[in-house]
């Protein structure tokens, strides 16, 4: 009764929400896919959007001025991992904050005596279990890097913690075999991580081999920006997240759940 009456209220808020199309194509810019959209899926795409602006607030980080501009086009990203999903996979937390640039973070690192040092470290995104997603825009308006996308990787950990910590592992669908996707995801990073240890070029940025959930991350950004690199290369990596995703990116086709 109370998720019914909340859609009713979130149809009429939408209904009411005044948007050009020339603000959503500059909110969408950033995609280099979006014109190939077919306008069904695009459709899909703007009332995800909206309806993402409508369920998370926005807060500034360090007095950055969040504009409409700023709001329209995380909401667009945000709601790309989940056009297949949907956005109850974002259910569960509220908040997405902005700064205007790379932000600090404190860390904890601890050395090989056990001795915990806090540092900052410079970041252009952050998801928390649970809490809010940080971002800054000047990575978010970046157009040099094609596959690269900071919105597309938090939000894959923000999907991957649905089970817990982003392990690499997000709750896998019915029809999908878990010993499959291990096995599959384990091949990929073993030929990552043995490019990497050869100097020689990797498929996807070498940061995914900071850990499975960084792994995960990385290669979702690959798999909605460029799908036909990680497809011609690693198939089984693309065939995997597009039943993860209900979607498939190439084609443009929707997943049955
Ligand atoms: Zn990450």
């Amino acid at each position: 009764m109370l998720k019914r009456w909340r859609h009713w209220r979130e149809d009429r808020q939408l209904a009411r929400i005044v948007l050009s199309q020339d603000q959503w194509h500059e909110a969408i810019a950033v995609y280099p896919r979006a014109d190939r959209l077919p306008p069904e899926l695009m459709a899909r795409w703007q009332d995800l959007a909206l309806r993402f602006l409508l369920r998370k607030q926005f807060h500034s980080g360090s007095g950055f001025v969040i504009t409409d501009q700023v709001r329209l086009r995380i909401a667009a990203l945000a709601t790309l991992p989940v056009l297949g999903l949907g956005l109850d996979w974002y259910n569960g937390w509220y908040s997405v904050v902005v700064y205007e640039t790379a932000f600090l973070s404190p860390f904890e690192e601890h050395d090989e005596n056990g001795l915990v040092s806090h540092e900052r470290e410079a970041r252009s995104g952050e998801a928390w279990l649970r809490g809010p997603v940080i971002l800054s825009w000047e990575d978010i308006s970046d157009l040099d890097d094609p596959d690269s996308n900071v919105v597309i990787h938090e939000f894959a950990h923000k999907l991957d913690m649905r089970n817990g910590d982003a392990d690499g592992y997000p709750p896998l669908h019915r029809d999908m075999s878990p010993a499959r996707w291990q096995q599959v995801m384990q091949a990929a990073w073993q030929a990552s991580q043995k490019a990497a240890d050869h100097n020689e070029p990797t498929l996807i940025d070498p940061y995914a081999l900071e850990g499975a959930g960084e792994f995960f991350s990385v290669l979702s950004e690959q798999f909605f920006m460029r799908p036909e690199i990680l497809r011609k290369h690693w198939p089984e990596v693309y065939e995997q997240l597009a039943l993860f995703y209900r979607y498939e990116p190439i084609s443009q086709l929707l997943y049955p759940w």
